[in-house]
């Protein structure tokens, strides 16, 4: 369910791992952010069963043995790879070609079905599907935090489309500061 992200703290907790930043992004989104930096420290959910098996949980993803993290990793890595150049787009059309979405009709109308081949595929397929329907809600809203050492990515839900960071206090504020003291000894 989106924003519940329950077994992933308490997952992290487990570890002694601080709290997961930006947790409330839609599912396609979320996906990149399975990983993040903290006080210089590089975290990864997807290095580990325990927290994978979490955020699926989470996010009521299907999962499996093994634990799908070398596929949601490449699905990972090819969505951030669109998202810095829109034109590197051929590892994510070989993976959405693992998958096919087939329509048919109940008695309530239609339905989609994703049919993924490979079972392991499943989840990272998903997440994949979710990203092409966001970036066509919302196209050039898909955005990765503008601070070059943070790794996150969001959604730009504002009214102005102007946001920059992944939060104001995390990144935004720290980096005009640092800018700031650039310009300053600069000038010196
Ligand atoms: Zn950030």
């Amino acid at each position: 369910m989106l924003g519940a992200d329950d077994a992933v703290t308490a997952a992290l907790a487990a570890r002694g791992w601080p709290a997961r930043p930006l947790a409330d992004q839609p599912l396609g989104v979320d996906l990149l952010n399975t990983r993040w930096v903290a006080g210089g420290v590089a975290y990864d959910l997807l290095d580990h069963d325990d927290l994978t098996e979490a955020w699926l949980a989470d996010r009521e993803l299907p999962t499996g043995r093994p634990v799908p993290r070398r596929q949601l990793r490449e699905a990972r890595d090819a969505v951030a790879a669109v998202i810095a150049d829109p034109a590197d787009h051929a590892a994510l059309n070989a993976l959405l070609d693992r998958g096919r979405v087939r329509l048919a009709v109940d008695e309530h109308g239609q339905v989609e079905h994703e049919d993924v081949a490979d079972p392991a595929w499943r989840a990272a397929w998903a997440c994949l599907r979710d990203y092409l329907r966001l970036r066509e809600a919302t196209p050039d809203r898909l955005r990765k935090c503008a601070n070059p050492d943070c790794v996150l990515h969001f959604q730009d839900v504002s009214r102005t489309s102007r946001r920059q960071w992944c939060s104001m206090t995390a990144c935004g504020n720290r980096f005009k500061a640092r800018r700031h003291h650039d310009r300053v000894r600069g000038q010196a």
